[in-house]
């Protein structure tokens, strides 16, 4: 056991202001926390070892989900729970239910945070891929400071987003799509394990053609990754015909082995579930036609 130890500063927020001005003045050293699902577990094994953490995840300015000039738009602090069970979400933005229920187990989703998600940059989230597909922005704000970045140029790498010390996600903002329908899907070894693979597809239809598509995956790439090759494809042809368009994704796919997995498995899982996300929302648009 080590016999250092460290002491660290712990302080919780009520409002944006106030975590903003805690954060520029703790300097490099000092973390915003929101539902700690992942960095509390970063810290015990020695991965993160902030001095001083700004807790956020009470902030009432950050909890809110609520409609605005076109948008959906979802507090940092609204927890994966809440964007199961969420009406807002359920009408304008289904596609983050859907991912937000397959996230560990109901402890983690009861705590963990979508600002967290998109802050932290596991490349095997949900949410980061979901955004991609619903063309998501995030409001990241610093003292003085306040802008929206969008969410396909917000994730860097392994853990590594487009955020800088001092930097908070305050919302993400979500275009109303109406009559697009969505669809999503991962293949994880036991429930609740991150997955191995994940898809999520949003797709309009004109009559049974497919108008336009969007779809990403997770597990090929150290972020997540957008299909456009397969979007293309995918345009002009009919739901049926979509699966056979997909077919081959895997083989166009540069997935590296892991330790558990060869690349070659992975990307034939990420196809499976590529399909499924697309056929399932085929359906869902239809159903939107009605
Ligand atoms: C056993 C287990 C299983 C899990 N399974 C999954 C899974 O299947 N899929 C999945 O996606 N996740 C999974 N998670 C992680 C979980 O979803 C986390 O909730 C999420 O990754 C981070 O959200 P959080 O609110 O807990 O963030 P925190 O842990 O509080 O913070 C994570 C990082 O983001 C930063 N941060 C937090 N909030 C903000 C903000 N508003 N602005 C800027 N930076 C911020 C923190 O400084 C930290 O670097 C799992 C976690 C555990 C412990």
């Amino acid at each position: 056991m080590s016999d250092v130890l460290t002491t660290m500063a712990y302080e919780r927020a009520r409002s944006v202001p106030e975590a903003l001005t805690l954060l520029a003045e703790g300097g490099e050293d000092t973390r915003p926390i929101s539902g700690g699902q992942s960095l509390v577990p970063m810290m015990n094994l020695g991965l993160a070892a902030p001095a001083f953490l700004v807790d956020v995840s009470g902030i009432p300015a950050l909890r809110t989900i609520g409609v605005d000039g076109g948008h959906l738009v979802v507090g940092a602090a609204v927890t994966h729970a809440e964007l199961t069970t969420d009406p807002l979400v359920a009408e304008h933005a289904p596609l983050l239910a859907m991912a937000a229920a397959h996230i560990g187990s109901r402890r983690i989703r009861n705590r963990g945070t979508i600002g967290g998600s998109v802050s932290h940059g596991d490349a095997a989230a949900e949410l980061p891929v979901s955004c991609h597909v619903l063309e998501a922005d995030y409001r990241v704000e610093s003292l003085g400071r306040q802008e929206w970045r969008p969410a396909r140029e917000f994730s860097l790498g392994y853990y590594q987003t487009d955020l800088r010390s001092g930097e908070l996600v305050t919302a993400v903002r979500i275009p109303l799509r109406p009559r697009h329908g969505w669809g999503f899907h991962e293949y994880s070894r036991r429930a609740g394990d991150f997955a191995l693979a994940s898809a999520a597809a949003g797709v309009a239809l004109d009559g049974d053609r497919i108008r336009s598509a969007a779809v990403a995956v997770t597990g090929a790439a150290d972020r997540p990754l957008r299909l456009e090759a397969v979007e293309r494809r995918l345009t002009g042809v009919t739901a049926a015909e979509a699966e056979r368009v997909m077919s081959g994704l895997a083989a166009a796919l540069d997935v590296a082995d892991d330790p558990y997995t060869k690349g070659a498995d992975r990307a034939r899982l990420i196809e499976a579930m590529a399909v499924r996300a697309v056929r399932d929302a085929c359906a869902d648009a239809r159903r939107e036609q009605a």
